[in-house]
């Protein structure tokens, strides 16, 4: 007896399964490279248009195929997937050889055959995980997510440094915009302030991270791992020292003065309940007569530093030299 298994053949020497994204439109992916495996999604349909694009991960930086990128719980569910129509196409061959005879005449013998159904295989089925910042990237308008706040784009490997620091100084305006409709003296003030310490501390985790992934291009990499950029002209001299750059230089010398004072203007915010002390005195050369009083902060004075800001960021960025990513990066 001869017996073909038909179903199983059909199968081919491959099986195709397939992957859908969530119902926000998102595909998880996962860095395939052992110090990192950071988990983030991209939005398909959105970003860079092309056959066979290589996948950057927003974290390290490793560049690779698409399909090296896949999430440990998708290939988990990609072979139950697989599994399943093998398992399903051999049960199927084996009922073909099932087979009853009934007994006949008064000793006759019965002989028959049943393929018993087991369980089927299992599909392991996943969510994609909830990340905690979505990014539409503003130089080829891929839409992803990460854990964190700062990340190279997956599809074209801009990072996405100066792109938080504008949206993080829009919302310090808007807050100078809310501040404006308020008519609680101490509310407004507080807003107002509030909004200049965000401007400054912006900047801080901007300048921080710019420097953090271009360590290895420093003098000193391990004091790029734990700079501050709370006092302008000290985080000058140390960006001379670990990169031969000139901060400073970024703005006129009158912008720079303004930045700053109101950068020691939050210090004091943050530190001296808004108390002018001795530091602040030496710092900005105000009058003797200012120490003890209380500062006050204008939408006006926060405005200009917000542009100031921006202006020596987008400065920073193009005396620094290209980011450290990947050796695989181009
Ligand atoms: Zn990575
Ligand atoms: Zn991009």
């Amino acid at each position: 007896m001869s017996f073909e298994f038909r179903n199983l053949k059909r199968l081919g020497n491959s099986v195709s399964v397939s992957i859908s994204p969530d119902e926000n439109g998102y595909l998880g992916r996962e860095c395939p490279e052992e110090s990192c495996e950071g988990y983030f999604k991209i939005k398909p349909g959105t970003g860079l248009t092309g056959q066979d694009l290589p996948c950057i991960c927003p974290y390290c930086g490793h560049k690779g195929p698409h399909n090296s990128f896949w999430t440990k719980a998708q290939v988990e569910y990609l072979h139950s997937l697989a599994l399943r129509q093998v398992s399903d196409a051999i049960h199927k061959d084996l009922k073909q050889l099932e087979f009853d005879h009934k007994p006949r005449g008064a000793f006759g013998i019965g002989l028959s055959l049943k393929v018993k159904s087991g369980a089927p295989v299992p599909i392991r089925h996943y969510v994609e995980k909830e990340l905690e910042t979505h990014v539409t990237c503003d130089q080829c308008t891929l839409e992803y997510a990460v854990y964190g706040v700062f990340a190279y784009c997956p599809d074209c490997g801009a990072h996405n440094s100066l792109q938080i620091l504008q949206k993080n100084l829009d919302l310090a305006l808007k807050q100078l915009s809310l501040a404006d409709t308020v008519t609680e003296r101490d509310l407004k003030e507080h807003l107002t302030g509030d909004a200049l310490e965000n401007c400054v501390s912006t900047f801080d985790g901007f300048a921080r991270e710019v420097c953090r992934i271009r360590a290895a291009k420093s003098t000193d990499p391990s004091q790029c791992e734990s700079l501050s950029f709370q006092n302008l002209p000290r985080a000058a001299i140390r960006m001379q020292k670990l990169f031969g750059i000139d901060l400073a230089s970024c703005v006129p010398p009158a912008e720079w003065q303004a930045a700053h004072i109101g950068f020691m203007r939050r210090h004091l915010l943050a530190h001296r309940a808004g108390v002018v002390d001795q530091q602040y005195l030496g710092e900005t050369g105000e009058p003797p007569a200012h120490l003890g009083r209380k500062l006050v902060v204008s939408a006006a004075e926060v405005r200009t530093l917000a542009g100031v800001v921006l202006q020596i960021a987008r400065h920073f960025i193009s005396k620094l030299p290209a980011p450290n990513k990947s050796k695989a990066l181009p």
